[in-house]
């Protein structure tokens, strides 16, 4: 029956982990994936988890199925989480907001409520480049998808002359795809008067904005900062997409927990959106998981646990930016490897877009067992005070051939 089935490449980030597991040199380093490592390189389970977690099985909760939209507690606190306490949509009750299977979820749910129901395009107009999962995603929701410049390779930084020529040409009504903070795989963001400019153009060419927020935090330390984009563009009328991810700020990758939003014009729209988000996600899994939603949710909702849990999002965004300054200190002053190395400090959240290119990466897989996606990404959380100096050493020998 399936003879005719062909192989499909492997995923080109899993498929770095799995190198580097078979990799046995004690000095190997895995900076592919995305996942906040502390400072001896181990998974990180954050405090404030550990203590919703007592609580929840102290409180002995039943294992009842959750609405098909979630958690109503957590999708509360998910949007006052993003959108701010005081929007405006919120306190009309217009935001429609479901639980979704973390933020690949949330943006699988929200490509095919554009799909079924946006009446203006079909297209997306997403970052080149812009994380891999989003243009399958996008394709397989029913959405056409196209791109935006967004990283100019010369400065390894934005290109926001190309971003607003390809906004402004974009057909009026297109969707454009823009990552509310932490850029993934740049690690470069608008500033905020930049991010003006773009909510300027997007109003004038009637463009859908759908952010895709999967650093809450993680970016400058602050959610509020790190929210600057969204709450911007609904503070000046915008209509919004929102694609939440629970992954990296409250590190519970595996537990699955995100939500996706949509601002509307009324509390009477927001019920008829609410009910057709119901109808996307009732036949495709029912109902979403109930303990990760739980534990969002009894941090989001108690004020000791919300205040230990921003500090350990603040712990976790400032190790990066050390590891940063150090990484930069090593290239440029210590090893004076040949290059200019300042975007390594600038560029924001978990990634930096190193400026490495493919023969470099791979030398650096196959002599000195660091792994790395090939465009030159790596996953700043991967380094660490025992390992950084041998990274950068592998990348000055790298970068001299
Ligand atoms: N969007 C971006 C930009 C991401 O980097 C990620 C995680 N790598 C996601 C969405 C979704 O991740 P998850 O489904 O684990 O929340």
């Amino acid at each position: 029956t399936w003879s005719a089935v062909p192989a499909g490449p492997p995923d080109p980030i899993l498929g770095i982990t799995e190198a580097f597991k078979a990799d046995k040199d004690p000095r190997r380093i895995n900076l592919g994936v995305g996942a906040y490592r502390d400072e001896h390189g181990k998974p990180y389970v954050l405090n404030a988890v550990k203590k919703a977690e007592e609580k929840i099985a102290a409180a002995k909760l039943d294992k009842e199925y959750l609405p098909i939209t979630g958690l109503p507690g957590f999708t509360s606190n998910a949007a006052k989480l993003a959108y701010g306490a005081d929007s405006v949509p919120r306190n009309q009750n217009a935001i429609a907001v479901t639980q979704s299977i973390s933020g690949t979820g949330a943006l699988r749910i929200g490509g095919t409520f554009l799909a079924r129901h946006y009446p203006h395009s079909k297209t997306i107009y997403v970052p080149t480049p812009t994380w891999g999962n989003h243009i399958p995603l996008f394709k397989d929701s029913g959405l056409e998808v196209k791109y935006y410049r967004y990283f100019d390779k010369k400065t390894v930084g934005l290109d926001f002359e190309g971003l607003k020529e390809d906004l402004q040409n974009a057909p009026e009504g297109s969707i454009v795809l823009l990552h509310a903070c932490a850029h993934n795989p740049t690690g470069v963001d608008p500033t905020q008067s930049q991010w003006k400019d773009i909510s300027d153009i997007i109003a004038e060419k009637k463009l859908f904005p759908f952010f895709d927020m999967a650093y809450q935090g993680f970016a400058s330390g602050s959610t509020d900062r790190d929210a600057f984009a969204v709450r911007y563009f609904v503070s000046q009328g915008h209509q919004i997409a929102l694609s939440q991810s629970f992954a990296k700020n409250m590190g519970l990758y595996g537990e699955r927990v995100g939500a996706f939003s949509l601002t509307t014009a009324s509390e009477e729209e927001r019920k008829r959106v609410d009910s057709q988000l119901k109808i996307i996600v009732r036949p495709m899994y029912s109902n979403p998981p109930l303990h990760g939603a739980h534990i969002a949710n009894t941090i989001l909702s108690d004020p000791e646990l919300y205040q230990e849990w921003e500090g350990e999002v603040k712990g976790m965004a400032d190790r990066i930016i050390n590891m940063r300054e150090r990484l930069y200190q090593l290239l440029s002053n210590d090893f004076r490897t040949p290059g200019e190395w300042s975007h390594v400090k600038s560029q924001i959240g978990m990634f930096s877009f190193t400026g490495l290119n493919k023969e470099q990466c791979k030398v650096l897989a196959e002599k000195a067992h660091v792994y790395m996606t090939m465009d030159g990404r790596i996953s700043m959380a991967g380094l660490n005070g025992r390992n950084i100096e041998y990274f950068a050493k592998s990348v000055d020998a790298a970068v001299r051939g």
